[in-house]
C-alpha cells in the first residue's frame, strides 16, 4: 500500500495532462523501508495464495475483474486525464482487461498449465511432476496500454491465477490512475477474502530497481521499451531472476504482387493500423513492403495526410518521436514525409503529427537505424520488383512480435507469394496475420504474444493468452511419496486437471 508520507519521501512522480503538457498532481515514491514493507507482505501471502484452491483464486480474480467494471466511468475518465487515449478506447480497454483477467482464472482452473505427471519406475520407485506458483512476481506495466498492461492487466491477472502475490511498479505516465487502480484492486480483494499482501504497488524509479534486487521476489514481468527492457534483463540477470521483458519491434507488412488490385483498402488499412492510438502500439505495423509500380507509397502518404495529429502520452515519447523522425528521415535517402505534414515542435502539448517515410528496399539491412522502433504515429513503406527481393528482407529483419501478409482477395493462405512469406515470418515473428493487421490481440488458448529478441527477452513466452500463466511456475518432482499430500490438484475433486498417468495422458471428460 502506498501510504507514503510526502515528508520522507525520496520524490515523487508528476502527473501530466497530455494535451496541455500542465502538471496536474504529484504521487510520491515509495521510500525504501516502505518498499522492503510491502515485498515482506507478499512474500508473507505467498504460502496461502500459492497452496490456495484455484476455485478460490477464481473469486477473487473475479471480484477484481468485476471492480474494474463497477469502476469503469470513472477509471476511463482519470485514465484519459493522464494520457489523452480518449475514453471511449480506454473504456474499451477495461472491459477488455476485465475479460482477459476472467480468462486467466478459468485457464488456471482447467489446470492443464500444471502438467500434472505421476509414474511408477521399473524399479518401482513412484515419482510425479508437476508445476509450482514461483512465489511474489514484479510487474512492470507499459505507458500505452494502462489497463492491458498496467496495472492488473495481463501479467497480474496471469500471476494471481496461478497462486503468486504481485507488487506492481506503478507507471509515472499515470500515476493518479495507478493509486485508483490499487484501491479497487486492494478493496476487491479483501471483500473476496484473498490473503492479505496479494497485491501491492510502489512507485518511483528506484522502487522498480529495488523490487528487481529483492531476493524474496522470484520473476519479474515487464512491459515496455527496449532499454527499459534489457536494463531490468541485465539487472535481474545479477541474481538470476527471470525477466520476462516485453518490448517494442518493427512489425513488418508483406503486400504480394497478386494483392496490388486491394491497394486503396490496405493503404487505408495499413494507415489506420499504424496510426491507431496515436501509433502507440508495440504491434503497430512499422514497414510495408509493397511491389513496385502500383502507387502504394502514394496512397499512403494521402491517407496519412488525412490523419489528425493527436498528443502522445508524456513529453518524454514526444521529444523522442520527433528525433526519431528525424533519424529516419536521414537513414532513409529516398525520405519524405506525408504530403503537407510537419513535426509539430512545441511541446505544450504532447501532439505529434503522422509521418510515413518511403525508404529503398536495399537500405533495410541489419544494424540500420530504419530497423528500430518508432513510438508513435510514423512508419516505413519500401517498394520490391521482383518476389525474392522481399522474402530475403523479411528473413533478414529483426525478429519482431507480429507480422502480416496480405494476399489477393479471397485466396488467403493459398497465394503462393503469400505462403512463401508466411514461412519466412513464422522463423522471425511471434504471431503472422494473414490478410489481417496486426494490431488486435485477442485473449485465448491459442494466442502467442511474443517473439524471439528482440520482442522480448524470453522467446518461449507469452504475455497474452492461456499460455502466459506458464512464466509464474516452476517445475518440481517428487520422489516416493504421495503428491496428494502436497498438491491438492493430485485429489479427486472436479473438475480434474488433465495429467500424465506412467506416460499416458488422461483428459477429463467435458
Ligand atoms: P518504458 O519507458 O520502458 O517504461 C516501462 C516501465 O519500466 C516504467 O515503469 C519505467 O519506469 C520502467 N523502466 C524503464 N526503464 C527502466 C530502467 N532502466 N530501470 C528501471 N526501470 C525502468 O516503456 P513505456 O514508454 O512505458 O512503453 C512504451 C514501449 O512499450 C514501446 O516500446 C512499446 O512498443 C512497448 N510495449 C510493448 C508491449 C508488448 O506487449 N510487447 C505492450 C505495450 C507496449 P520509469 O519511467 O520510472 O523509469
Amino acid at each position: 500500500m502506498s501510504t507514503t508520507n510526502l515528508a520522507e519521501s525520496v520524490g515523487a512522480d508528476t502527473s501530466f495532462d497530455p494535451r496541455t503538457g500542465r502538471a496536474q498532481a504529484q504521487v510520491p515514491h515509495t521510500t525504501p523501508n516502505e518498499v522492503t514493507a510491502i515485498i515482506a507482505r507478499a512474500a508473507a501471502a505467498a504460502g496461502e495464495l500459492g497452496r490456495s484452491d484455484p476455485e478460490r483464486r477464481l473469486e477473487w480474480v473475479y471480484s477484481v475483474a468485476d471492480a474494474l467494471t463497477e469502476h469503469f466511468e470513472e477509471l476511463a475518465e482519470l485514465a484519459d486525464r493522464e494520457t489523452a487515449l480518449g475514453v471511449e478506447r480506454l473504456r474499451g480497454e477495461i472491459i477488455k482487461a476485465s475479460e482477459s483477467a476472467k480468462f486467466y482464472a478459468r485457464v488456471a482452473l482447467e489446470g492443464s498449465y500444471l502438467r500434472l505427471s505421476t509414474e511408477t519406475l521399473p524399479d518401482g520407485a513412484r515419482l510425479s511432476r508437476w508445476n509450482v506458483p514461483v512465489g511474489p512476481v514484479a510487474v512492470f506495466g507499459a505507458s500505452n496500454f494502462p489497463f492491458g498492461f498496467g496495472c492488473f492487466g495481463h501479467d497480474a491477472a496471469s500471476a494471481l491465477s496461478v497462486g503468486c502475490p504481485v507488487v506492481v511498479k506503478a507507471h509515472p505516465a499515470h500515476p493518479m490512475l495507478s493509486q485508483l487502480l490499487l484501491r479497487i484492486v486492494d478493496r476487491a480483494l479483501q471483500a473476496a477474502g484473498a490473503p492479505a499482501g496479494s497485491y501491492g504497488m510502489v512507485v518511483g524509479f528506484d522502487s522498480g530497481l529495488q523490487l528487481v534486487d529483492d531476493p524474496r521476489i522470484r520473476a519479474v514481468a515487464f512491459t515496455g521499451s527496449q532499454a527499459g527492457g534489457m536494463a531490468l534483463v541485465e539487472r535481474g540477470s545479477r541474481r538470476g531472476v527471470p525477466v520476462y521483458a516485453e518490448m517494442g519491434t518493427v512489425n513488418p507488412v508483406f503486400v504480394t504482387p497478386g494483392a496490388v488490385r486491394e491497394r486503396d483498402r490496405i493503404a487505408g488499412g495499413f494507415v489506420s493500423s499504424f496510426t491507431l492510438g496515436a501509433g502507440q502500439f508495440c504491434t503497430k505495423p512499422g514497414l510495408l513492403l509493397a511491389p513496385a509500380g502500383h502507387g502504394f507509397p502514394g496512397a499512403i502518404e494521402t491517407e496519412t495526410a488525412r490523419v489528425r495529429p493527436a498528443p502522445l502520452l508524456t513529453a518524454g515519447i514526444a521529444a523522442h518521436y520527433d528525433d526519431r523522425v528525424a533519424q529516419l528521415e536521414k537513414a532513409a535517402h529516398a525520405g519524405r514525409r506525408a504530403d503537407g505534414s510537419v513535426i509539430d515542435g512545441s511541446h505544450d502539448s504532447f501532439t505529434a503529427v503522422p509521418n510515413v517515410i518511403r525508404v529503398a528496399i536495399d537500405d533495410l539491412v541489419p544494424g540500420s537505424a530504419l530497423l528500430d522502433e518508432c513510438f508513435g504515429p510514423v512508419a516505413l513503406v519500401a517498394e520490391y520488383s521482383d518476389t525474392d527481393q522481399p522474402l530475403d528482407v523479411l528473413a533478414r529483419l529483426q525478429p519482431s512480435l507480429a507480422a502480416s501478409v496480405f494476399t489477393a482477395e479471397g485466396e488467403g493462405d493459398t497465394d503462393p507469394d503469400g505462403l512463401a512469406a508466411v514461412r519466412v515470418l513464422l522463423a522471425q515473428a511471434g504471431r503472422v496475420a494473414v490478410n489481417a493487421w496486426p494490431t488486435g490481440v485477442a485473449t485465448a488458448w491459442s494466442q502467442q504474444h511474443g517473439g524471439p529478441w528482440p520482442a522480448t527477452s524470453r522467446p518461449e513466452a507469452t504475455s497474452v493468452g492461456a499460455a502466459a500463466l506458464g512464466r509464474f511456475v516452476r517445475p518440481v518432482a517428487l520422489q516416493n511419496a504421495d503428491p496428494q499430500r502436497f498438491a491438492s490438484v493430485f485429489g479427486t475433486t472436479a473438475p480434474v486437471p488433465p495429467r500424465r498417468i506412467d506416460g499416458v495422458l488422461a483428459v477429463p471428460d467435458s
